[in-house]
């Protein structure tokens, strides 16, 4: 009888784990993939994709209000929530089925039931089954986490529930300054709700750019969403429908629905992670692992969210692959997490790829900021009342382009094509010598031309 049941066990039907799982069969490893919920994971399930479906419907709204300017007339328009959520549903359960036959086609074989480790090397499903595996990768993602307890806890909802609230409320209190909280308050705002914004530092969007940050709040706010900083929510009451929440400043709020958005925790519960000799990492409560995704049992790997390294999913997907080409493929490939391109799509969406002004500031002696905040085309006719920000932070030294940061319509796409040139380590030069393409907003990164500011460290210029 063989050792092991099959070459690869992976914990997990998300992002990384299906691509791991296909690619180390395409290697010709006998493979198992557990999902406990639904196959595709947070991505497909309940994150990227069901979010983006929802803000490309909340941004109709705006189209509509826009087109007069234009010469049109647009009569009674009218929104219906459940149809966007049943419509949505739809589309993720098309993609759910994608992503089991995926792996199945690969010659992999998928198992609906949570797996946990009984020993090194044994899986014990949900369904009683043990499974012997020679490898295994914990792929198993993160999920919401709401902090402390208050007062009123149960009240609260998250991300999860918001993609199947049965009604759209007209008022929502969410917590939260990171992309999911801001995303969501867009979302909401584009539908028609009240929306206000409780965070606890002192401006949202913490990590980003400060420029971004500042110019991104300046248009939320804009667009009528209430944004407090400084305060946290300390308790939520419920009275029939409504909610209060009471904030840590004395203040309270109504409203039909609270959410929070206030962070992830990896899924590390439960796992039966000391049975398997595998170690957390104490800086950040994830699966502690190495360049090659390696953990600190030999023959096991974890990639991913689990991992809270950078909880994005093309990160996963890059993660995932890398390891199965190293364990199964004999190409040994260790991922470089530098300039990963990130966006918010947010209204109006951010896009931003590389360091910050502040990073680069503490990084490099000399940096030269080239910055541009204009109004759009679009809105010299809609009459909107919006700004466009262009930023590209630039080692004045070796003259490369460190970092861009976007906010705009389209931000996003833009800087995915912009993220191959940085990525590319290209310079101000060769951003000078690239053609502008007319009209768009995207031109103004070839067509910036003197330095809005240029930070020399002292020491450095002695
Ligand atoms: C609201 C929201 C919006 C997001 N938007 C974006 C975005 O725009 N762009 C972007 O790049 N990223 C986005 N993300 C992040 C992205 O979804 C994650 O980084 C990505 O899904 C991580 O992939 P993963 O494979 O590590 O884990 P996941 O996709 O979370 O998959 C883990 C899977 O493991 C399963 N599982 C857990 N434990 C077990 C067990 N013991 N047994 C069996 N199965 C188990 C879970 O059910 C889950 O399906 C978003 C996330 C959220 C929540």
């Amino acid at each position: 009888m063989a050792e092991f049941d099959v070459d690869l066990f992976v914990i997990g039907g998300g992002s990384g784990g299906v691509r791991a799982a296909r690619i180390a069969a395409n290697h010709g490893a006998k493979v198992m993939v557990a999902e406990e919920y639904r196959m595709g994971g947070t991505c497909v399930i309940r994150g990227c994709v069901p979010k983006k479906l929802f803000v490309i419907g909340s941004h109709v709204h705006d189209e509509i209000e826009d087109a007069a300017g234009f010469g049109w007339t647009i009569g009674q328009v009218s929104f219906d929530w459940r149809t966007l959520v049943a419509n949505k549903d739809k589309e993720i359960a098309r993609l759910e089925a994608i992503y089991t036959a995926n792996v199945e086609k690969s010659g992999g074989q998928v198992v609906k039931t949570r797996a946990v480790f009984e020993d090194r090397h044994t899986l014990r499903l949900a369904t009683g089954e043990a499974v012997k595996a020679k490898h295994v990768l914990i792929a198993t993602g993160g999920a919401p986490n709401h902090g402390p307890s208050i007062p009123g806890i149960e009240h609260v909802i998250s991300s999860n529930e918001a993609f199947h609230l049965p009604e759209l409320p007209k008022r929502i209190v969410i917590q939260g300054g990171g992309y999911i909280a801001l995303e969501f308050a867009c979302i909401f705002a584009g539908l028609g709700c009240d929306v206000t914004v409780i965070y606890r530092g002192d401006n949202i969007l913490r990590g980003f750019d400060g420029d971004v940050r500042s110019h991104a709040r300046a248009e939320m706010e804009k667009r009528g969403i209430t944004i407090l900083t400084g305060c946290t929510v300390k308790a939520v009451d419920k009275h029939g429908k409504e909610f209060t929440t009471h904030l840590s400043n004395g203040s309270s709020i109504a409203s039909d629905k609270v959410m929070f958005a206030i962070g992830r925790h990896p899924n590390v519960a439960s796992l039966g992670l000391e049975k398997a000799g595998v170690a957390i990492n104490p800086n950040n409560g994830g699966i502690q692992v190495d360049g090659w995704s390696k953990t600190s049992a030999p023959h096991i790997y974890a990639i991913g969210d689990v991992t809270h390294r950078h909880n994005l999913t093309p990160v996963a997907i890059r993660e995932g692959h890398a390891f199965a080409d190293t364990v199964f493929g004999k190409r040994p490939v260790q991922v470089d997490h530098s300039s990963i391109p990130t966006a918010v799509f947010a209204q109006p969406e951010i896009g931003t790829v590389g360091l910050t002004e502040a990073e680069a500031r503490a990084q490099f002696s000399s940096v030269d900021i080239y910055k541009a905040d204009f109004r759009p085309i679009k809105s010299t006719m809609s009459g909107r009342d919006t700004r466009v920000l262009m930023k590209l932070v630039v080692d004045a030294t070796s003259d490369r382009v460190l970092g861009c940061h976007i906010v705009g319509d389209s931000a996003a796409e833009i800087i995915q094509a912009v993220a191959i040139a940085v990525k590319m380590k290209a310079t101000k030069a060769d951003f000078d010598a690239t053609f502008a393409l007319h009209p768009t907003a995207a031109e103004e990164l070839v067509t910036m031309r003197t330095p809005t500011a240029r930070y020399v460290r002292e020491a450095a210029a002695e």
